[in-house]
């Protein structure tokens, strides 16, 4: 398919937008790939799932030959729970930088596996900073992993990788990343950022649809994780071994979920792999961002932190605007939006991912402009304290 023939198809039958960070809006073609059935053990599936690996392996860029890739079943969480429980050894001890609700979830994963850990918690979205980190990491020698969050998804916030990795190997310590929501549309390129892990998964920035997740790990890294995990499901060391000797999943694998996620990253990379897609959402989210400020409404995020996968908006201050409502009557236009994870204050967030360009952005803008006009709200502007929040971040 020639690149002028990719073009940003309305959603089929009229389901309406998913301006969410997954589940998202997929392609026809990728829906249209699940239409027949694989066995798990025949070689056009084995082949399948060795074109997966290889091709998200070139996502980073030269130097991925250290390098190899895990698919593992399971959604998002499973795959860091896996990341988590088989590179930290059981005797090893994690930091984990949380600034919203998926560093936490991973401080949770660490507590049922029982590894010990510290967290440096900057609450619902201020970014963990260098200086900070090389600080903990001077005062507790015993720490011999961090654990950073790429995308902070329940802000939107791009959290500063390259600075967090500079200063975790300064201190000759170890990162592994949750980059779900941000691989395949931020660059992660090994050569400039260093890392031992990361975990995706299949229905974020590629476009695929749900059912599994895969972990990116040096190659010796992935020698040495033999024997500390807690889980026979989700020993990342065990899986990849298998995969090696057999060309197969130790266990039943999602084979529609894995179809769809090539037609996925065959898309990604006719769209320009890596650079192409993180160009569209950034338009998108330029688009949308621009348009809402016009309407009222304030991002929760100076330009600065804003990512392109997904944005925090502040509710409105009047009285009028009720939020339930506002996401029925945005339903009701074809477009799903997401409410707000901030503990101080109320938001919602809006999606820049999955099959929708700038023109969908535009739509989504005048959607937003006509439920306010329905709910009889005057003005968008934040209440004052959502501006002192946020006031935070500038210090
Ligand atoms: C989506 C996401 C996950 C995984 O969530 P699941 O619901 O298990 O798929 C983990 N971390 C981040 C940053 C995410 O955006």
């Amino acid at each position: 398919m020639p690149v002028s023939d990719l073009r940003i198809a309305p959603p089929h039958l009229g389901e309406p937008y998913l301006l969410t960070p997954g589940p998202l809006t997929t392609s026809y073609a990728v829906k249209e790939a699940m239409l027949r059935d694989w066995g798990s053990w025949d070689g056009d599936f084995r082949a399948m799932t060795a074109e997966l690996r290889t091709r998200l392996l070139a996502l980073l860029g030269p130097g991925s030959d250290a390098f190899d890739c895990v698919p593992m079943q399971g959604s998002g969480t499973f795959a860091v729970e896996a990341m988590l429980a088989s590179f930290i050894p059981r005797d090893g001890k994690a930091l984990v930088l949380a600034n919203g609700a998926y560093g936490m979830r991973s401080v949770q994963t660490l507590e049922y596996l029982g590894r010990d850990h510290v967290v440096l918690n900057k609450g619902d979205y201020l970014p963990p900073r260098g200086d900070e980190v090389a600080k903990f990491l001077a005062e507790d020698p015993a720490i011999t992993h961090v654990v950073a969050i790429h995308c902070e998804t329940s802000s939107g916030i791009l959290n500063p990788v390259e600075e967090i990795s500079e200063v975790v190997y300064g201190a000759g310590r170890k990162l592994l990343i949750d980059s779900m929501s941000a691989f395949g549309a931020i660059p992660l390129e090994v050569e400039q950022v260093r890392y031992e892990a990361m975990v995706s998964s299949a229905n974020k920035c590629i476009e695929g649809v749900p059912g599994f997740g895969f972990i990116i790990a040096r190659k010796d890294e992935l020698e040495a994780a033999k024997g500390n995990s807690h889980s026979l499901s989700l020993d990342v060391h065990a899986q990849w071994a298998h995969m090696n000797k057999t060309g197969q999943w130790r266990f039943t694998p999602p084979t529609h979920v894995v179809a769809a996620f090539l037609e996925a990253l065959r898309a990604h990379e006719l769209e320009g792999g890596v650079a192409g897609r993180g160009g569209r959402y950034s338009r998108n989210r330029d688009v949308m961002v621009a348009g809402m400020r016009e309407l009222g409404f304030e991002t929760l995020l100076d330009n600065r932190w804003l990512s392109p996968i997904i944005v925090t908006f502040f509710c409105p201050a009047d009285e009028t605007f009720v939020f339930d409502r506002f996401y029925e009557l945005m339903k009701d236009k074809g477009f799903i939006i997401y409410p707000g994870k901030l503990t101080v204050v109320d938001s919602f967030r809006v999606g820049c991912i999955g099959q929708m360009d700038e023109h969908v952005m535009r739509q989504v803008v005048s959607a937003a402009k006509d439920s306010l006009a329905e709910m009889g709200v005057a003005n968008a502007a934040p209440p004052t304290p959502a501006l002192k929040e946020r006031a935070k971040l500038a210090v």
